[in-house]
């Protein structure tokens, strides 16, 4: 099969927009899309300090290439960060791939430790815990800690984070079928504004999953496949089967749900800020915005260390 733009050999077809694309127009779309996205939503401006969490799976290490690249004709900065877990035999491996991404292009990293910052290791919470408990609810909240923190430390504007269309249709998804339209308002930006937080941006989130492994691939980024070992998102896993067989039969239909979102997005956060109930407090303990007295956060550690 030839490409639609031009005599080569195709490398890979779309059939939401019925083309196929060889080497060159393939990374060519990937990259206007890309840029484009930043522009829409204005995520990067000249001179900012971009902070990128990296994980070292492929759509981080996409989202840090795709970054530096844009340098060459927008300048800012970025510093890399990897939120290290401590999963024995799992992260160790991603930690590397990231460090070795970060050098390859010349990127300033930095790690910070479940175990500095929060006094354990997920291995030992785990242990704590049983394995009865989700590792992920433990992750979500203390990732997403640590990573802002990062950031507001190194003194970034922003920080970058690796999600992708298949990422974003999903979470919508979840968050519909759950019933939790305070967690789907908030899905792109939080619905209180705090210095303490650092914006987040999703450049990858018009990027759909699979174009990222071929985009790694024809970009010789050097990807690792192997999963969490304590990813247990049962209703996610669900969800992105039944979107994936979807897509199929529709193509197009991850790009719907995330411009469906982006259509309603506005007037949810407006209906839902309209009720007021977001006084925001500072945690008694860490002083980070919290709805409570003591956040999510310092109340989960505080739990750990009681066990
Ligand atoms: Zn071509
Ligand atoms: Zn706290």
């Amino acid at each position: 099969m030839f490409c639609s733009h031009c005599k080569q050999d195709a490398i890979i077809y779309l059939p939401y927009s019925k083309t196929h694309l060889c080497e060159k127009h393939f990374k060519e779309m990937f990259d206007k899309r890309f840029r484009a996205t930043i522009r829409e939503f204005g995520m990067i401006k000249k001179g900012e300090r971009i902070a990128i969490g990296v994980s070292g799976g492929k759509d981080s290490c996409v989202l840090l290439y795709s970054l530096a690249k844009l340098r060459e004709v927008l300048p800012f900065e970025i510093v890399a960060i990897t939120i290290n877990e401590g999963i024995e035999g799992y992260r160790n491996k991603t930690l590397e791939f990231a460090k070795q991404e970060c050098e390859k292009l010349g990127i300033e990293h930095h790690t910070f430790s479940y175990k500095k910052e929060v006094g354990m290791t997920l291995d030992e919470i785990m242990k704590k815990k049983g394995t009865e408990e989700i590792p992920c609810s433990y992750c979500g909240v203390m990732r997403r800690r640590l990573l802002n923190n990062a950031a507001r430390d190194l003194n970034a504007d922003k920080l970058a984070l690796g999600h992708n269309l298949d990422d974003i249709a999903q979470t919508v998804f979840m968050n519909i079928m759950r019933n939790e339209p305070l967690r789907l308002a908030r899905l792109n930006e939080p619905l209180v504004e705090d210095d303490k937080f650092v914006p987040r941006i999703r450049p990858l989130m018009r990027a759909p999953e699979k174009e990222i492994a071929i985009y790694a691939l024809v970009n010789g980024i050097e990807i690792d496949f192997q999963e969490c070992p304590y990813a247990k998102h049962a209703f996610r896993a669900h969800i992105r089967e039944q979107l994936n067989e979807t897509e199929e039969k529709y193509p197009g239909t991850k790009f719907k749900i995330v411009n469906s979102f982006f259509a309603i997005e506005k007037a949810l956060r407006k209906g839902l800020q309209g009720e007021e109930k977001f006084e925001m407090k500072y945690c008694k303990q860490c002083k980070e915005p919290s709805a409570n007295d003591v956040c999510v956060f310092c109340g989960m550690v505080e739990q750990l260390q009681a066990i």
